[in-house]
């Protein structure tokens, strides 16, 4: 495969732009190789510099839910620039839009649009904290929830319940605020607790974990924070920027059933525009700024295009709840085919799947949290996914990422996923 203009433009962004890319993922570093510049996409195809074209199974991570370039969201988008593309100022759709996600998720009564799903969480724990009038904030190991300070900590070696900042740049005094448990482990989150006793505003968490691959909660895990936070007087928070308008068309607090205070929404919500929001409780959202005293603002906040396109993609998902059968029946083909293949090669590898979130771990132990997750051999799915990339199917490039099916993935493309994984297995 020719990927020589590819390599040029890396070569040259790599003079301009650190590490050649505008979000880390994006170098490959995890999997080796350079990284493919694209041109254009359509439906469940992207198209490189070269002219190569790729299955896409990471549909922009995850806001190409219906393909890419949607006739209908586009429409909404070039009809919306002709109006302006920015007015600063209130506008009709964010009416709209904010009255649609209040019906669609079930906690949401309030909503506020920002333009990522960094400041969605970011601006959660800020107004979680002004309203509990506490400090810490309580985060599962594994869970990625954009690069605010207070985020970017992983658990140091035995020092598993104070937060040591992963990143140069986040202070020690933000780490110190930041409480970690392992996914799925309730005993460690009410220890936790009980040793920060009146000082945590929030439990924030995934509630399907999606990045250190998909990661699926364990019956009652939900529901148990669900009632230490009651018990304690803990916000909890659904940081639902990936599974929000995935999961279902209420994400997955309608899936399990389970209220959150506060939700974090991002990816979908934007179909491919660079929005965020957060929502949740009346009460709670009535202390946001100018309403109460927790300052949050943005200049392109409620962006006139970006509220169309959002509209335009949730209206649909709203309107078409077939969508999501059809996705999850797309993701069971692939995983139903994959496991074929496993079986006839004799492996044992572990594949999780809800709806159209599907990881395969190279590892033959169940994954429930992140110390599971990193018994996979990552060097065996770095050759997995550059042998894709040459077969012309984008994965997203690390182990610990889920797969985001769209529907535009038919009956041909997920014969080729499969037969791909197959060919794989078979040469290596
Ligand atoms: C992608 C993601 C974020 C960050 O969103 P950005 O738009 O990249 O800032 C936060 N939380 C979760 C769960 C995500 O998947």
């Amino acid at each position: 495969m020719n990927i020589a203009t590819s390599k040029e433009l890396f070569e040259r962004a790599k003079d301009y732009i650190p590490g050649g890319v505008n979000s880390p993922v994006r170098a490959f570093k995890a999997v080796g190789g350079d990284p493919i510049f694209f041109a254009k996409a359509e439906g469940a195809y992207m198209y490189d510099e070269d002219g190569n074209a790729y299955i896409d199974l990471i549909n922009s991570w995850g806001p190409m839910i219906l393909g890419h370039a949607n006739r209908g969201i586009e429409e909404a988008i070039f009809k919306a620039v002709i109006g302006s593309p920015s007015f600063g100022a209130p506008s009709r759709m964010e009416v709209e839009l904010a009255e649609l996600i209040t019906e669609m998720v079930p906690s949401i009564e309030k909503v506020r649009m920002v333009n990522s799903g960094t400041e969605a969480t970011m601006s959660a724990i800020r107004l979680a904290r002004g309203f509990t009038k506490r400090d810490k904030v309580l985060k599962f190991e594994g869970c990625y929830h954009g690069h605010g300070d207070s985020f970017l900590i992983a658990a140091g070696s035995g020092a598993m319940t104070m937060g040591t900042p992963n990143s140069p740049g986040v202070t020690e005094g933000t780490a110190k605020d930041t409480l970690l448990a392992p996914f799925n482990d309730l005993e460690k989150v009410r220890e936790v607790v009980a040793s920060n006793k009146d000082q945590v505003a929030a439990i924030i968490v995934e509630p399907v974990a999606g990045n250190m691959g998909c990661v699926l909660p364990e019956p009652g895990f939900l529901e148990g924070l669900r009632s230490i936070c009651d018990g304690e007087g803990i916000l909890l928070i659904f940081d639902e920027v990936m599974t929000g308008f995935r999961l279902s068309s209420g994400g997955a607090q309608e899936v399990f059933g389970v209220r959150p205070d506060l939700t974090t929404l991002g990816k979908i919500i934007g179909a491919g525009m660079p929005v965020g929001a957060y929502g949740g409780r009346k009460d709670i959202m009535d202390f946001v700024s100018p309403q109460g005293p927790v300052y949050q603002a943005g200049t392109l906040s409620g962006n006139p295009v970006a509220m169309a396109a959002g509209y335009a993609q949730l209206s649909y998902l709203n309107d078409h709840p077939e969508v999501y059968e059809k996705l999850e029946k797309t993701t069971l083909k692939i995983m139903d085919g994959y496991k074929k293949v496993l079986k006839k090669h004799k492996l044992n590898y572990t594949m999780n799947q809800i709806g159209s979130m599907i990881s395969l771990f190279f590892t033959d132990q169940k994954v429930i949290d992140f110390e599971t997750a990193k018994t996979c051999d990552t060097d065996l799915f770095g050759k997995y996914f550059r042998y894709n990339l040459d077969n012309g199917v984008y994965l997203p490039p690390s182990q610990f990422e889920t797969w985001f099916i769209s529907t535009c993935i038919g009956g041909d493309e997920v014969n080729k996923i499969i037969s791909t994984f197959e060919d794989f297995l078979n040469q290596s």
